[in-house]
């Protein structure tokens, strides 16, 4: 394989540091993935020589910024393959792009009783946005459930599926335990009802390559954080066709095509769904970043990171009672586990000090750890620039911690 580590590595300065007096080994990107020089250097640059609010200036600098920001937009819509820019929405993440979605699908297409169906291992932002309209307007949620690989239940899902289903929200892979949903098969059974698909992809652009015509999904949301740009920033892709339909979310500027106190009218897509001066210099360091892994290329980073999982996981398979969650056939490169019934919080404290960064606790998927019945997991999540060196490290540090405990 055609991967050069160590010149990766060198794109991230912030890895080049001690913590606690040990080299940082950063094994927490599926919460954020660090951001090579590219895309701080694009993000200063825009400050530093052409910062304009965008949109409506007549002068040069805003319309440099203008020309930078919808570029961007062109970068997304090439990189989920998406067939208009203009089906291409800026948010500040996945979480606002549910948001967005629930309130404004809602508002237009929901009523008392129809029902939505998400899945036992969604990340609260897919749950907690539909527990709202829940409230607000009586729909009913559905909940696709797991087996013990954490593995979606298909049977389950075809008997949920129904006249009354209004919208399926799925993951496409799990921020808790890296399965990998065969969103395709959940998109084409939901169709062959007539019911509209929302994929959130805030575990798998970073990942694997996404292409949302091949797909046919409805709606695919994702964070420019994780993806090795700026926080922030996301992205929601949506049909035209429903967009169009959709009720705005936000008002203000921008999103309008006239105000009046008799009535105002909605600018066109994507201009309806954002109110306000957007994230332009985030939207430029997320095309940024896009470029970066496009430069790389999504196949050579998905084996790379697959290979890490493979290994990681055999080093880690060493280590007296250790306990995996989520251990499907398909898996993106995050590993979940408990050793002992050493809390995750007191192993992740102790494995900083080691200079290993873990994430601990519920990853934001508590339905998940009630399905499995624990508090937490300690979660290791590899990205482009991780080595099996670290990993290396990451087992002998959990050995070291597991004996203290003994
Ligand atoms: N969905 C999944 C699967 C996630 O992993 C995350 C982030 N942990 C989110 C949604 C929310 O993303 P953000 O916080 O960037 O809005």
């Amino acid at each position: 394989m055609s991967i050069d580590i160590e010149s990766i590595r060198k794109d991230f300065p912030i890895l080049e540091q001690t913590v606690h007096g040990k080299p940082l080994a950063y094994f927490d990107n599926a919460a954020t993935t660090q951001k090579p020089t590219q895309v701080i250097d694009a993000i200063s640059e825009v400050y530093t020589t052409y910062n304009s609010n965008i949109h409506r200036g007549v002068h040069h600098l805003s319309n440099v910024c203008t020309q930078a920001y919808e570029d961007a937009r062109v970068k997304v819509q090439k990189f989920i393959n998406a067939g208009n820019s203009h089906e291409v929405i800026f948010t500040r993440g996945t979480t606002e792009a549910i948001n967005l979605l629930a309130t404004s699908f809602g508002e237009s297409f929901l009523k008392k009783g129809d029902e939505i169906i998400v899945s036992q291992l969604e990340h609260h932002s897919n749950i907690v946005p539909w527990q709202l309209l829940e409230k607000s307007k009586g729909i009913v949620i559905k909940v696709i459930p797991i087996n013990e690989n954490g593995e979606l239940i298909l049977e389950e899902y075809d008997k949920l599926l129904s006249e009354k289903t209004k919208l399926v929200a799925v993951a496409h892979i799990s921020n808790a335990l890296g399965t990998i949903n065969p969103i395709k098969t959940i998109i084409d059974k939901a169709h062959a009802l007539s019911v509209p698909v929302m994929i959130d992809g805030a575990q798998a652009v970073q990942h694997v390559a996404v292409d949302v015509q091949a797909l046919d999904c409805d709606f695919y949301v994702f964070s420019g954080h994780k993806l090795y740009g700026p926080t922030g920033i996301g992205a929601l892709f949506g049909k035209e066709e429903w967009l169009n339909k959709m009720e705005p979310y936000h008002g203000g500027g921008e999103m309008i095509k006239t105000v009046s106190f008799s009535g105002t009218t909605f600018n066109e897509l994507p201009f309806k769904f954002e109110a306000g001066t957007p994230d332009y210099s985030g939207a430029i360091g997320l095309g940024a970043a896009i470029d970066y892994v496009q430069n790389i290329g999504l196949d050579v980073i998905a084996a790379y990171e697959h290979e890490l999982l493979e290994y990681a996981t055999e080093q880690l398979k060493q280590v007296p009672n250790i306990k995996f969650y989520g251990t499907a056939k398909e898996k993106a490169s995050v590993i979940s586990f408990m050793v002992n019934n050493i809390h995750p919080f007191d192993m992740g404290t102790l494995l900083d000090k080691m200079g290993l960064a873990v994430r601990t606790g519920h990853h934001c998927a508590q339905p998940l750890m009630e399905h499995y019945q624990i508090p937490g997991t300690v979660r290791a999540s590899f990205a482009i620039y991780n080595t099996k060196e670290e990993i290396d490290r990451l087992v002998e540090g959990i050995k070291r911690v597991s004996l203290l405990f003994a």
